[in-house]
């Protein structure tokens, strides 16, 4: 029996673009037949290729999977039972954004299996709302996480810190909103313009790279839930174990355009693209990198196993330990290090 993977469903349809989006995704009305008819066929593609896999979570991302009609959600989820095995899966995920999402549909989902919901709220402040494009407003934002956590499932929202104007001050009041809700998990991502899209035509005038990092530290210090990873927080036991298994390494599928996956099948692994069904080899090297890159995001660091040994230089390690660690045989980047990921990533991988 091949090994376990997770699912990655790409649903890329919102109802606008956000001027900072620059994620595969159109604000077209799709066809949501055909559009359930190809991520079956890739369905039935993978059970060919890897048997019937048990399938330890299932994530709906997008764009903006919550405009996906409960029929079309409803025939993907019991095509993914017939092919796979989902006995053992644990976290269904379904994106979401507020306005699109009525509390009967909301019941609908949970009904055909979600058991998470993660909320596009991006900020409680109206004026910032519209100044990122987004369709909704605060209230409809909160309405939708407190009927979420009524319901019972595990409730995720997302935000966005940075803008222009944004100091400290504005990251604090956030995290004291975020508290005051009493959500479990939380995803603060900073803004970062894009060159194709609208902010990235507009000289915005951004915080600069020190004033980003102390709202970035503000966060830790004023969130109730802990950090797990560079940009999510949670309490105990509600981490999204989903993201969690592929920044850990394990394989998944991405079925759908612009989803990505990394298969693993007969002892070797695949880079894997939706949609058009692409999949080719990835060598040692490359998918060790991968792991680093990944595994650093997280609270957790990764394990040095001979794969990891490979490719990162131990010596930068011992002469940077303010910014990377190695300790019980697992490399962790400290909170100074994550405050420059990428290019502590560039400097550590050999
Ligand atoms: S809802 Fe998400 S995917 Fe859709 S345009 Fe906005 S940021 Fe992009």
């Amino acid at each position: 029996m091949n090994t376990a993977h997770n699912i990655y469903i790409h649903v890329p349809f919102c109802i606008s673009k956000c001027k900072y989006c620059a994620f595969y995704s159109s604000a077209v009305a799709p066809d949501w037949e055909s559009y359930c008819n190809g991520i079956c066929y890739e369905i039935d593609f993978w059970a060919e290729k890897l048997g019937k896999i048990k399938i330890p979570t299932v994530f709906f991302g997008g764009g903006t999977p919550s405009l996906m009609p409960i029929n079309i959600f409803q025939r993907i989820i019991t095509h993914l039972g017939n092919k796979f095995n989902l006995s053992g899966c644990s976290e269904i995920t379904l994106e979401s954004n507020p306005g699109t999402l009525t509390n009967d549909k909301l019941h609908d989902f949970i009904s055909c299996g979600i058991n998470r919901l993660s909320i596009g709220v991006q900020s409680f402040d109206d004026t910032e709302l519209k100044f990122l494009g987004r369709k909704h407003d605060a209230k409809t934002a909160i309405n939708l996480v407190e009927n979420a956590q009524k319901s019972g499932i595990r409730t995720s929202a997302d935000f966005i810190y940075g803008l222009p104007n944004h100091s400290v001050k504005n990251v604090i009041s956030l995290c004291n909103k975020i508290n005051d809700l009493g959500l479990k998990h939380a995803s603060l991502y900073e803004l970062t313009i894009e060159p194709n899209t609208p902010f990235g035509r507009m000289n915005l005038d951004m915080p600069n790279n020190d004033e980003m990092a102390d709202m970035y530290l503000a966060i830790s210090d004023n969130l109730k839930i802990p950090r797990y990873e560079i940009s999510n927080y949670a309490e105990p036991g509600f981490e999204c174990m989903h993201n969690k298994n592929i920044w850990d390494g394990n394989a998944y599928i991405g079925l759908g355009h612009g989803a990505m996956g990394r298969i693993f099948m007969n002892n070797t692994w695949y880079e894997q693209s939706g949609g058009d069904i692409k999949f080719s080899e990835l060598n040692d090297q490359v998918r060790a990198t991968e792991r680093v890159i990944t595994g650093l995001r997280t609270v957790q660091g990764i394990k040095l196993d001979n794969e990891i040994k490979n490719v990162v230089d131990i010596n930068y390690i011992n002469i940077h330990n303010d910014l990377v660690k190695l300790k019980d045989n697992r490399i962790y980047a400290t909170d100074a290090g994550m405050l420059i990921l990428d290019e502590l990533l560039v400097n550590l991988i050999k």
